[in-house]
């Protein structure tokens, strides 16, 4: 087996090659699309394997894992991404940590942001996360639910919101989860209509391992994948 660097750098070449090709047929630039390294599955070694193979943006869906791994990463260059749900308690301590948080998926863990960001005198960039599916075991506003709230979050001085997040159903396969793509993206064009300015919806996250390529034809700005950067390597 080849050693873990070069194991690394080939997937995460190879990765952003699929980026590339989805986002020619969709007649965009890859330079759009973001590729955000999601590690839960690997050590803090494996993830700075990545970093040295020219990726910085790396995903924790845990805080407590973020936590951990920024700490042990902490003279690298990486910008953080907490893609999972952020349970109030951990706002003190993500905050700081987190490039940006693509799980915001209540109007109370908003209001907490805001004040931990006001506290500390920075800003808190989100995405707010859908549950476009309806899966009952995922997180996320209720598509419906969302636009009645933006005014409210629009309010909040120090929370930022740069876009969308969703995923895919978990039945239905690649044909299902392009669909909820449209959905995510048909939804984001409709709330950028009427949204107030303060909120932008510029940012799409969508797509893992199994269906990125579909998630660039369909619009996405950032796609989090982590079993394709780690074929071959062992956790
Ligand atoms: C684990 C995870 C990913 C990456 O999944 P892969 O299928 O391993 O690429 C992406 N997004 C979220 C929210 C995750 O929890």
């Amino acid at each position: 087996m080849a050693d873990l660097p070069s194991r690394i750098a080939e997937n995460l070449a190879g990765v952003r090659e699929r980026i590339a090709q989805a986002a020619l047929r969709a007649g965009r630039s890859a330079e759009e699309v973001r590729l955000v390294g999601v590690t839960k599955y690997v050590n803090a070694e494996t993830a700075a394997a990545l970093v040295a193979a020219g990726l910085h943006d790396l995903g924790e869906s845990r805080p407590q894992e973020l936590w951990r791994k920024a700490e042990a990463l902490a003279n690298q260059p990486v910008r953080w991404h907490l893609i999972g749900h952020l349970q109030r308690n951990k706002v003190r301590r993500t905050l700081p940590l987190a490039w940006l948080i693509h799980s915001a998926d209540s109007l109370r863990l908003l209001q907490d942001l805001d004040r931990e960001a006001q506290q500390r005198e920075r800003a808190a960039p989100v995405l707010l996360e859908i549950n476009i599916s309806g899966d009952a075991a995922k997180h996320g506003f209720a598509p419906e639910q969302i636009e009645p709230l933006l005014p409210d979050i629009a309010r909040l001085s120090h929370v930022q919101v740069r876009g969308l997040m969703g995923m895919g159903s978990l039945e239905g396969g690649r044909t299902q989860a392009k669909k909820d793509f449209a959905r995510l993206r048909e939804l984001r064009d409709r709330l950028a209509r009427s949204c107030p300015a303060e909120i932008s919806l510029t940012e799409l996250s969508m797509g893992m391992s199994d269906d990125f390529d579909l998630a660039i034809e369909e619009g996405a700005t950032m796609v989090r994948v982590g079993s394709d950067l780690f074929e071959g390597v062992e956790a």
